[in-house]
């Protein structure tokens, strides 16, 4: 078998060059179709079974081409389904989730979500201090306020001598 010789990929078709998430195939002037964009899935904007384009972009990439960036996956709204869009304002500062919007319920339905979140945690794992023999244990949601915590604190000092708060 013969080697391929040195191709000079400049003025060559097909060309592959990334579009968005997508990638452009640039047939040269002379064709019917000169662009198509093929998605990730496989897929040509030509609607043609099978195109052209999607080998030359299979080729592409296994010659070691540069891969199209993935696009955004932007999640729907838990609460009734809508499209959210980003509120960076709200991003989770210790969970790095991304802050969002919902298009219907606005930021309501991302503090509900957040909630709703919040309170599987603790259906997960509900104790802030397991029990253990002759003590009764504390969930987390028995701890609502400063208040309590303090009480808290303060219970563990007269039970074991152990001051937290020192
Ligand atoms: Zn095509
Ligand atoms: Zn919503």
């Amino acid at each position: 078998m013969l080697e391929a010789p040195p191709v000079n990929l400049v003025g060559c078709y097909p060309q592959v060059s990334i579009q968005g998430f997508q990638y452009l195939v640039d047939f040269g002037a002379g064709e019917t179709i000169r662009y198509h964009r093929v998605n990730k899935d496989k897929t040509c904007s030509c609607d043609t079974p099978f195109c052209e384009a999607v080998e030359v972009v299979r080729q592409y990439l296994q010659a070691g081409g540069q891969r199209a960036p993935e696009p955004a996956i932007i999640p729907t709204c838990p609460i009734c389904g809508a499209k959210t869009y980003p509120d960076r304002n709200w991003d989770g500062k210790y969970t790095k989730s991304p802050g969002w919007r919902c298009e219907k319920g606005g930021l309501r339905h991302f503090l509900e979500a957040k909630c709703e979140r919040i309170k599987k945690q603790l259906a997960e794992n509900p104790w802030l201090i397991p029990p253990a023999p002759g003590y009764p244990g504390v969930k987390r949601d028995e701890v609502m306020t400063w208040e309590e915590c303090e009480a808290i604190n303060r219970k563990t000092f007269l039970e074991t001598g152990y001051d937290p708060t020192a």
